[in-house]
């Protein structure tokens, strides 16, 4: 591997000497990467197995240390590419048909051309790169091992303490003293630091505003969507439509407290689950088959590739003794196959959880099968479409087959839980992301006490706090100093319109229209071969209309229909 590397210094300086030169400089350096992802995949799917083997783990290292030197040495093929002519290189497509396999490769360096600077302002933005990680490092430091945590006691005379763990864990407990006393403790000890995560927050968005205006964008907003060309429109249609359709949301906050039986409903009571937790269990070899009876509705060849992925050992299933936690599923080995590493427990979530990674293998298999490698890789704003959507298709088979009204309200009032924390949660974070930053560019000051009045505005405003839904206190303002995700620089906005996207896909094709189906493994099988709003607009689905959230929203209203209808067969 590391001997073929050597030849790409070969093609330097030719790129724009012929179209024979150019094409055979990309396929030969599209070839190494395909080649480099196969033993990368190797080293890590063998690490992950058992993270104690010394063994993969210095072959992940010596991967890593390839990895850059790939990088390096193939950095100069982009500028070269930007100084060719247009004329000269729309000359060379003709020349040259092969070249055809790399012309989204092409244009897209094209695209972004008025963004990238000359090389020695390149070169100097290369070497800002060094502190652009301070804040969010410093963030992450603080808030994951330095910050003092609060330690409180429990109704059952527990002492826990309140990390970002303890705090995820006990706030959903049942007795609501202890979850207020844990509201409390949590907010009241991150706002005694709401000067430093202000100072922090601070050093982040004005990062962002030095690439706005060293790579000249209009705005930060502008800047963070141009690298995968999505439209500003996409971000700030969801923002409108989710402030538009508020009143869904106040519908599920009022169903949540007439099920939790309070009388006013406050922040702090949103996450015990609305019904005691039943018992779903399956095994792997039921999960195999309920997954394959729900997922026929996309036909036998998807169907059969599920079957290929259970049978030819695409799926490293159960715990094991050094294995990694979680699940994933990796698309990388081109040439091989996808493979998924699960933690299979046994519960209706580790089911749920392999369906969703199997969208992910899918959605690799199909792309990887019909793409050339430089088009096989998928949009990050693409990337939980299909594992969303084979959720979706599942929870809808399984709840055909539930008569107990205790269960499909568990699974419901999950659901339900999911269309707050996805759609509208992930929305009011991209809302305040927004907000900071055309303040900031604005050149007005952000500090900790600013931030927390920005946040706790639009809180309130999702959650209904003066139209008397929730009661929303003022400490939990300072919540924005707790979310990571304020440190991606616009990428939470994704979470609500791939979920958006993946509900009324699988809606679509769960109507049973056989052209829908076929419109979506095309889909499935386009990879990078586009950009990600063209790619949707071809399955049917329009990412700067209205349409997709009206049928999210509209699915949500059903699922509450639902729940009413069993709670009054309940008599509840
Ligand atoms: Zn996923």
């Amino acid at each position: 591997m590391a001997a073929r590397f050597d030849k790409l210094e070969s093609f330097k300086g030719k790129l724009g000497n012929s179209a024979k030169d150019l094409y055979e400089a990309v396929e030969y350096g599209f070839g190494v990467v395909k080649d480099f992802y196969r033993v990368a995949t190797y080293a890590s799917r063998l690490s992950d197995q058992d993270t104690r083997e010394s063994g993969p783990l210095a072959m992940k290292q010596e991967i890593g240390q390839l990895g850059t030197r790939l990088s390096k040495l193939s950095a100069y093929a982009e500028p070269e590419i930007l100084k060719i002519p247009k004329e000269k290189l729309d000359q060379f497509f003709k020349e040259e048909p092969r070249l055809e396999t790399y012309r989204q490769y092409i244009d897209d360096i094209y695209r972004r051309k008025e963004h990238t600077l000359n090389e020695s302002e390149e070169a100097l933005l290369a070497e800002a790169s060094r502190m652009v990680g301070t804040a969010e490092n410093t963030y992450s430091i603080f808030s994951n091992a330095d910050m003092p945590r609060p330690t409180i006691k429990l109704s059952d005379g527990r002492e826990v303490r309140l990390d970002a763990a303890g705090y995820t864990a006990y706030r959903a407990l049942n007795v609501r003293e202890d979850r207020i006393s844990v509201f409390e403790a949590f907010f009241g000890g991150l706002n005694d630091f709401r000067r430093l995560f202000g100072t922090q927050l601070n050093g982040e968005v004005q990062k962002n505003i030095f690439y706005k205006n060293t790579r000249k964008y209009d705005s930060c907003l502008q800047s963070a969507l141009d690298g995968n060309n999505i439209p500003t429109s996409v971000y700030h249609k969801l923002i409108e439509n989710t402030n538009k359709n508020l009143a869904t949301l106040h519908r599920y906050l009022k169903l949540r407290k007439r099920m939790l039986g309070v009388d006013e409903l406050h922040y702090y009571d949103m996450y015990p689950s609305l019904v005691k937790e039943v018992d779903l269990k399956y095994t792997y070899d039921e999960a195999t088959k309920i997954i394959k009876e729900a997922l026929l509705v996309l036909g036998q060849e998807y169907v059969a590739t599920l079957d290929r992925a259970f049978n030819e050992r695409w799926i490293d299933v159960y715990p094991n003794t050094g294995k990694v936690s979680g699940a994933y599923s990796s698309g990388s080995a081109y040439d091989v196959h996808p493979y998924i590493l699960m933690n299979y427990n046994g519960q209706y979530d580790d089911m749920s959880t392999l369906a969703h990674e199997l969208g992910h293998t899918m959605h690799s298999y199909f792309s990887n099968k019909n793409q050339p490698f430089v088009n096989a890789n998928y949009p990050i704003f693409l990337a939980e479409v299909a594992s969303t959507a084979n959720e979706a298709i599942l929870i809808d088979h399984v709840l055909k087959g539930i008569k107990e009204p205790e269960k499909r309200l568990s699974i419901l009032g999950n659901l339900l839980e999911s269309f707050r924390t996805t759609m509208f949660r992930q929305t009011q974070f991209a809302e305040f992301e927004l907000k900071i930053h055309e303040m900031a560019e604005k050149g007005e000051a952000l500090t900790g006490d600013k931030f927390t009045e920005i946040y706790l505005d639009i809180l309130k405003k999702y959650y209904g706090h003066n139209d008397g839904v929730t009661v929303i206190d003022d400490l939990y303002g300072i919540e924005w100093a707790y979310i990571p995700h304020f440190y991606y620089n616009f990428y939470v906005y994704q979470y609500s319109t791939s979920f958006m996207a993946s509900q009324a896909l699988a809606e679509k094709m769960l109507s049973g229209d056989p052209n829908m189906i076929k419109k979506y493994l095309n889909f499935l099988s386009s990879g990078g071969s586009e950009y990600a709003i063209p790619t949707l607009k071809k399955v049917g689905l329009d990412m700067t209309s209205d349409e997709p959230f009206t049928i999210a929203t509209n699915k949500m209203n059903k699922i509450m229909d639902d729940i009413e209808k069993i709670l009054a067969e309940m008599g509840k």
